[in-house]
């Protein structure tokens, strides 16, 4: 079977696959500024049928119950999405402009295996603990503390890497017994549209239990938002929109469950390998043409160092042009849209207006006259407190700040409104593990570590967001708490 539609994508809304009501929308390849398809574009009435569906399947149904059933659906779905690995590979890296080698990992492989982890938490997770007896008011009583699911999710997802959140959070809510509705990207809809023509046609999952409603039009975020049906919105994408999710949240009290934006620091310590260390912060900063958000986008370096890793910089950097995404060498692709490549240039041009100093880059790649291509760029000459270094670029764009000693690399890192990510590259373990404990982030990076796996808890402090993704605290996410007593 082939996953590619013959004209526009479908909704997946009460177990059907159905055309939008508000006709289709043509999504663009970034690399070639090609329309290379239609997907359906639904309208408010749509989204309402898919929060009624995901409703009345949860109040209706026994899938909140059936934690069997419920893993034995989520690896059917994964083994069905490995069935087309190959051509979701093709369409992803054609959709989101990402470099095909990321697809062996985070950008596709990774999250599609990563629901067996979730289904194997349906099964092994302990639902109710026994909090034994006790005589609260002098009465006996035994006591006991049950995990439910909370109730229907309304998921909304970016699109930087589309199928590792999308599936970060129907994986999980799902193991955890709730309901869907997701509201992908409107710049990437075919990676969540593809994935329910598969729930529809291969899988065992009861209809409504997910429904996935594209959409050109961000309203229907802010109505998943809105609607009372929904008992909680898991979200991710910018601060900005995130707050405004919470505050229609608010009207109905549903839980919020916020991934946003970082800023994160790489800081390097004085007796670090430098080459080492900036050549990993340049290979991170380009990586998918910097849109991530764990991303370290700020480099700090020793001042008595600062321009010897500024030569370092430079020069990785300029190893890494930005490049056809489906060529398998390729580690900076595109960014997503004219739009975005808007922006970073914007800041590359706010960068200057500050004062600061385009090492390298800060153009577009005089080889490419087709294609959303911003080069690698690196800035000096700022401080941490330019907007240059405080706000989200969402590009490759790395900007290098001097610090005098680790307090003040320190204090560096947590200047910022963000909290999500960051790393430390050093030798010695207690001023590293001093680092660490300092930095107030969800993740931290030693040496070039790698903690993205389904098993660890990824999101941010501060303004990065509220909750955690992925894990056993991904999964609680999606859980309520009933206590339980009765006279012993
Ligand atoms: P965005 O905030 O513009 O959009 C994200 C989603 O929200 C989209 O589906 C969009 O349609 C929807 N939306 C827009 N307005 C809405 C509203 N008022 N109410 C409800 N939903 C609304 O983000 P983006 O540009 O798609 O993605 C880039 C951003 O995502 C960056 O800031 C990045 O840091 C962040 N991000 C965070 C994480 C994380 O896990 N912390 C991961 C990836 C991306």
């Amino acid at each position: 079977m082939s996953l590619r539609p013959a004209s526009a994508s479908d909704l997946l809304i009460d177990g059907k696959l159905t055309p939008g009501t508000g006709g289709v929308f043509d999504i663009v390849n970034p690399a070639t500024e090609e329309v290379i398809g239609q997907a359906a574009d639904a309208t408010a009435d749509d989204m309402d049928a898919a929060i009624a569906a995901a409703r009345h399947a949860f109040d209706t149904t026994s899938w909140s119950r059936d934690a069997g059933f419920r893993a034995h659906c989520l690896r059917q779905l994964r083994d069905a999405l490995l069935r087309h690995t190959d051509e979701l590979r093709e369409l992803t890296v054609a959709e989101v402009g990402c470099p095909v080698f990321l697809t062996h990992g985070p950008q596709l492989e990774g999250p599609i295996n990563d629901l067996g982890y979730f289904a194997d938490l349906a099964e092994k997770y302990t639902w109710t603990h026994d909090l034994g007896e006790a005589k609260p008011m002098g009465i006996k009583n035994t006591r006991e503390v049950r995990k439910e699911a909370v109730g229907v999710v309304g998921a909304i997802t970016p699109w930087n890497f589309p199928h590792q959140i999308n599936f970060a959070k129907i994986g999980p809510a799902l193991a955890a017994g709730c309901t869907v509705v997701l509201k992908p990207a409107p710049d990437t809809p075919w990676c969540a549209a593809l994935v329910g023509k598969v729930i529809a046609e291969e899988t065992d999952f009861p209809p409504g239990v997910v429904n996935i409603v594209t959409s050109s039009d961000h309203a229907l975020g802010a109505q998943l938002s809105t609607d009372p049906r929904v008992d909680i919105v898991s979200f991710t994408g910018s601060t900005a929109t995130g707050k405004k999710v919470m505050a229609s949240a608010a009207e109905s009290l549903k839980k919020v469950f916020l991934e946003l934006g970082g800023k994160s620091a790489f800081i390097v310590l004085d007796d670090a390998d430098l080459a080492s260390a900036v050549s990993m912060a340049a290979f991170a900063v380009v990586t998918h043409a910097g849109q991530g958000c764990a991303i370290t986008t700020r480099l700090v370096v020793p001042r008595e160092k600062l321009s010897e890793a500024t030569a370092l910089a430079r020069d990785s950097m300029s190893g890494f042009a930005a490049a056809d995404p489906a060529d398998p060498g390729t580690i900076c692709g595109p960014v997503i849209s004219a739009r975005q490549r808007e922006r970073v240039e914007s800041y590359i041009e706010l960068a200057q207006t500050e004062g600061g100093t385009i090492e390298v880059g800060g153009d577009r790649p005089a080889d490419k006259d087709r294609g959303f291509f911003v080069s690698p760029t690196l800035i000096s000459g700022l401080d941490n407190s330019s907007r240059t270094a405080q706000e989200e670029i969402f590009g490759p764009v790395l900007v290098i700040l001097p610090h005098d000693g680790d307090d003040d690399a320190i204090r560096i890192a947590n200047d910022s409104p963000y909290g999500l990510s960051g790393a430390v590259w050093g030798t010695d373990r207690a001023r590293i593990n001093r680092v660490v404990d300092g930095v107030r982030t969800g993740t931290m990076s030693i040496n070039g570590g790698i903690w993205y796996s389904a098993d660890v808890p990824f999101g941010g402090y501060k303004q990065s967001g509220i909750g955690r993704e992925m894990g056993v605290a991904g999964f609680e996410e999606y859980l309520e708490t009933k206590a339980i007593a009765e006279p012993a």
